[in-house]
This record gives structure tokens, sequence and C-alpha cells, in this order.
């Protein structure tokens, strides 16, 4: 996206303010089909939980991808687009048998995670085909708040448990059609991934009638320049071997999926926020923008770093900046960022905003959630509207209260 483009939709829109751009999704889509040409059946299943707007869901859609989804309000936002159902898998972690169930009778592929609901649900629904998370107990991810496959992890049926998941089966008469695992965020070494595949295989080989494989996500990309990220093409040929082969043992041309949020959102956003306050104390340099953790939550909660550029002085000469948020409690963006000369009311961009920035955004402080846009075809749309104060009073009950707090409650 061009920065003279971003400028013009901050005044057209105002700030804090989203932007995606869906030429960038369709080639990070692009990038990963083709590292799995060689595969027979390929299906990517978007990862709703990055970014949920119903639009980019529609996108999704029209690539022909499927949807990944950890709640039936995000299978509802799917089934909005008119996605088919059966292109929607329901992978949540923890939720009642309830919730399982009815997202079971709209048709989506369940997918299970520990051997107690595996078991009810099998009771109660032996027709329906399901499908189970292995945690395979393979560390892989960026830091222990993203991991999820480790030992103590509270995802997935560990793999020492599969005698158990097989007890079931037989025991119940259900199916089990899918085999599933998700090791957590930023994936960075290939033959990690690889060996965690390998036990999959294994699982899989114990069940006689698999329909699909899907091996989660955690695809890395770059957050700042030098970032190594995981290499897609490599993988691609590596698996794509491997699971052909698989597919010749087992007897059947069964579905490699994929579930990436990240990799296919995170760079085709940005957020603009506009400079408030420059403000310098002895030490420090701050930039004070119109927005904090609660439009964009990763660096206070994960320590995430988020490329920051000042888009209305590109030619500036470069200081020193703290770039911090209006929330009142620490609050930062970015410390010691060298950024190009900053000014109040120049828009500042935040890159890599696509994934896990506005789905996990908050009205903390009372402040309304930020306007998101969309680029299609060079065009812009707003795809969700600035909130107003009948938002956030929306849902609120005022009651009626005494007008005098009574004498013991003083005491
Ligand atoms: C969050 C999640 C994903 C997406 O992970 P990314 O790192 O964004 O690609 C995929 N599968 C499951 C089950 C998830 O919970």
């Amino acid at each position: 996206m061009e920065r003279t483009q971003l400028l013009e939709l901050a005044n057209k829109y105002g700030s804090p303010l989203y932007v995606y751009d869906t030429d960038k999704i369709a080639s990070q889509y692009n990038r990963l089909t083709n590292a799995f040409s060689d595969v027979k059946n390929l299906k990517l299943n978007y990862a709703v939980k990055a970014l949920s707007n119903i639009n980019i869901l529609k996108f999704f859609k029209n690539l022909g991808a499927g949807l990944d989804t950890v709640s039936i309000q995000e299978v509802q936002l799917g089934l909005t687009t008119g996605i088919d159902p059966k292109n929607i898998i329901f992978t949540p972690n923890g939720v009642s048998l309830k919730e399982i169930e009815d997202v079971a009778k709209l048709g989506v592929q369940i997918n299970i995670d520990n051997l107690s609901i595996l078991e009810q649900f099998g009771q109660q629904h032996p027709e329906v085909p399901v499908c189970v998370r292995i945690n395979p107990h393979i560390m892989a991810g960026g830091n222990s708040k993203i991991s999820v496959g480790h030992i103590d992890s509270k995802f997935g049926i560990s793999i020492h448990q599969v005698p158990h998941i097989k007890r079931v089966v037989e025991n119940t008469g259900m199916n089990i059609n899918g085999i599933h695992m998700h090791t957590g965020s930023d994936i960075l070494d290939i033959d990690t991934f690889l060996r965690a595949t390998e036990i999959l295989f294994d699982v899989a080989k114990q069940f006689d009638d698999i329909d699909f494989i899907d091996f989660g996500s955690g695809f890395k990309v770059p957050y700042k320049e030098g970032d190594i990220s995981t290499n897609i093409e490599q993988l691609g040929l590596q698996l794509t071997e491997r699971f052909n082969e698989f597919c010749i043992e087992y007897g059947k041309d069964i579905t490699l999926m994929f579930e990436p949020g990240k990799f296919l959102v995170s760079e085709a956003g940005v957020f603009l926020a506009k400079v408030n306050v420059v403000k310098q104390t002895t030490s420090t340099v701050f930039a004070h923008v119109d927005s904090g953790f609660n439009h964009l939550v990763r660096p206070m909660m994960y320590n995430s770093y988020h490329h920051i550029t000042n888009i209305s002085n590109p030619e500036g000469r470069d200081r020193y900046y703290s770039v911090v948020g209006y929330i009142c409690e620490t609050d930062t963006f970015g410390s010691n960022r060298r950024i190009s000369e900053i000014s109040e009311e120049d828009i500042l961009c935040f890159h890599n905003a696509g994934a896990y920035c506005f789905s996990m955004a908050s009205n903390y402080n009372s402040r309304y959630l930020p306007a998101e846009v969309m680029i299609v075809d060079g065009q812009d749309y707003l795809i969700r509207k600035r909130q107003t104060i009948q938002d956030i009073l929306h849902n609120q009950e005022m009651v009626e209260l005494p007008a005098k707090v009574s004498e013991e409650a003083t005491v």
C-alpha cells in the first residue's frame, strides 16, 4: 500500500484506523498453495481468530479457502458469508459438549481435543465423524504464551493417550475422520515441524477411515528487517514428498490441511494512529498517539515488535522516540525507536497489523473500537464503522437506585 494512499485514507476515515490490503492476502494464500501444488488434495482453512471481519472471511471464501474456527460465534460469522459449513472446521479448546453439539448440528467438521468430551460426544452422536487434536509434545513456538505443543500444554490429546482414543472409538462406534495438531505459533525450524508430522502419520495409520490430516499452523512471518521466517517453499517440498508417500502407504488420497492465520493476514494490515502530543522529558522523547493497547495489545501482551514509520514525514531526520498510547497505565508500542522526525498531528503507521490486532481490541477506557478499511483492486471499502457512544452504552441497563445510600453501608 502506498504511503500517500494511506494518508488519504486516514484523512477520509479518521484515526485510528486499520487498513487491509487484499492483494497481499491473496499473494500469501497463493504462495502457500503453490508450495504444496504437488499434493493432490490440499485445503487451507483460514484461522478466523486472527482477523474476523466478515468481509475478510468472504474474501477468503472467494479465494477457495475454508475456515478454522474456535467458537460457535466464529462459525456463525463464517456462515453469514454463505460459506458451505463443510468447509469450516471447529477447533476449540475446553468448550462445553453443548457448544460442540450445536456446531455439529450446523454441519461443520468437529475437532475434539480431550478424551472426556470425545467419549461423551461419541456415545451420543456415533454417526458424526470427528477429527481429534493430538498433542505431539514437540516444542515449537516463539514464546510460552503462544507455544501450545509442549508436554504440560492444555491443548490436544497427548500422543501417549492414543490407545485411549482407540478404546473410545471401539466402545462408541464413532468414526475418526481426521487427525490434527497445532503446535503453536512461530515455527522457525522446519525439521522440528517435520518430526511432529511424522508423529501424526503414525497416529493416522492407527485409524481406518481417515479423510484428512490437519497440520495446523504457526508459520512465522517477518516483523522486522532481518527476521527469520518459515521457509514455506522448503517445507512444501519436504512435506509434499512425505505426504504423498503416506497416501500410498495408507492406500487413499487423503487431504492435507493447514489452518494459518498470521501467515495470511499479518503483513496485509497496517494500523494508522495520529500523534496527539510530542513530549520531551529529560531522557526521552515520547510520541503519544490517539490509541493504545486497547486497539493493539500485542506489544504489551506478548512483547511483540511492530515496526513504526512516520508516513506524514518520510524524508525527515531520524530521531529516537518512545511511541506510547493514551491508556492510563503503562502503554508502550515501542521504546527507543528510530523514526523520521515526528510532529504533532503526524500519522504513524504500525506494520504487520493484520493478525491478532483488531480481533484482540477492546473498549478499555471506554474508547471506541477503530474503523476498518479493506482495499480490493485499489478501491477502498469501509468494512467496519468507528463506534459511537451508543455502542459503549449498548446492553448496559440503567437501574433505579435508591437516592441515598443506606446507613449500614457507610460504616
Ligand atoms: C490460532 C490458531 C491457528 C492460527 O495460528 P497462526 O499462528 O495465526 O497461524 C491455527 N489453528 C488453531 C487451532 C489455532 O488455535
